[in-house]
């Protein structure tokens, strides 16, 4: 797996950079729709790829992915065509209505982002009102008994206390609880040095998931907290560019989601090929597949189990991709951020923030 698939196992497609929210640490700085976004006809091609491809489901994200008028015929086509979605949203717009639709087709499922367990710890990250409008999506879906949806909460330092919270809350509606680590991606980068977890919260996390692992999916977001002892549930290497990618609103692909960034762009899907050329032979991809150096942590014990962490996480901090994750659990008085100028970071891509206006004033917008 470490040399690359012929295909992802786990692609991610924003479909628009708009959003009516405007979180604090969103990972593709989003906000403004981007006048270059595939048309409708180009997003059904990339499904036809994907298709025949034979990736089985596709993340479906953004900005707020249900903003475009067109998400529905995606999604319909995608379905139709043997592609399973998942897609996640803050559930501005999923109504009655929509949950019906909704838990009436088959191979999709729906993720709700919220990013504390009450309104104060949420709000302060997802902006005011947020909270309220999650939990009520939530309600209409289990009302509409679509059962098995997911919880998707991005670890910080205010909510990394309220983890049995978070797991009361998303099993009290028949959900699944989704964790994700927080990385220092697009907006992100200028708030991640106060919101990422201590290392007394990220001990505190591992023991956590070590008693409720199996119950929580975590994707690839905590293999770094191998290193404290047995491994955790999830996927335990970093797969980007040889199991995951992501293609952008844009068509941009890149090695991951959390790296929209020039330096690990591949191609687009409107380049000659489409995206199986990118995905296949691009230069980059190629290159992340061949077997990395692990630097500095060649002469750590725990390398086998940490693999060196997240190379987004140690790219937009500034940190050499051969060398310690900045959030590096053995590494005590030596972390790898003492004495590195946060100022000489790589800047993540386009920011396509709305600027000042509130998140309610924005969601009031989006519905003119
Ligand atoms: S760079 Fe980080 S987020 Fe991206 S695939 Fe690797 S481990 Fe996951
Ligand atoms: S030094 Fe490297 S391999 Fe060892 S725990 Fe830290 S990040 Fe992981």
């Amino acid at each position: 797996m470490k040399r690359g698939l012929a295909a992802p196992i786990c692609l991610t497609w924003e479909l628009t950079y708009a959003c009516n929210l405007q979180c604090v640490h969103c990972l593709s700085s989003s906000g403004r729709r981007d006048p270059r976004e595939l048309t409708t006809a180009e997003a059904r091609q990339v499904i036809d790829e994907l298709h025949d491809l034979q990736v089985f489901y596709v993340n479906i994200g953004g900005g707020e992915p249900t903003i475009r008028g067109d998400f529905f015929e995606l999604v319909d086509y995608a379905v139709e065509r043997g592609v399973g979605v998942k897609f996640s949203t803050n559930g501005s717009r999923l109504d009655a209505a929509v949950a019906r639709r909704l838990a009436a087709t088959d191979y999709l499922d729906v993720q709700i982002s919220i990013d504390g367990a009450d309104a104060p710890t949420n709000d302060a990250v997802r902006g005011a009102g947020s909270f309220a409008m999650a939990r009520q999506a939530m309600d209409h879906l289990a009302a509409a008994g679509f059962g098995n949806f997911k919880v998707s909460v991005v670890l910080t330092r205010h909510n990394a206390g309220q983890l049995d919270e978070f797991l009361d809350l998303a099993e009290g509606y028949g959900a699944q609880l989704r964790l994700t680590r927080l990385r220092p991606s697009g907006r992100g980068a200028d708030t991640w040095h106060e919101l990422h977890p201590t290392q007394a919260q990220q001990r505190q996390v591992y023991r956590w998931l070590l008693g409720h692992g199996e119950r929580v999916l975590t994707g690839d977001s905590f293999f770094h907290l191998n290193a404290l002892g047995e491994s955790l549930p999830g996927l335990n290497l970093c797969g980007a560019g040889r199991v995951v990618c992501l293609i952008d609103p844009v068509g941009d692909v890149y090695a991951c989601p959390f790296v929209i960034h020039e330096e690990f762009r591949a191609g687009n899907v409107r380049d000659p090929g489409g995206f199986a050329a990118v995905w296949r032979d691009s230069p980059r991809f190629l290159e992340l597949r061949q077997p990395q150096s692990a630097g500095a942590c060649a002469s750590c014990g725990a390398f086998d189990a940490c693999q060196g962490g997240c190379m987004a996480a140690k790219f937009f901090t500034g940190l050499p991709l051969d060398g310690p994750d900045p959030e590096c659990v053995t590494s005590g008085d030596d972390h790898p951020l003492v004495g590195l100028d946060p100022a000489g970071a790589p800047r993540p891509g386009v920011d396509r923030s709305w600027g000042t206006t509130s998140p309610v004033q924005l969601t009031r917008n989006m519905r003119r």
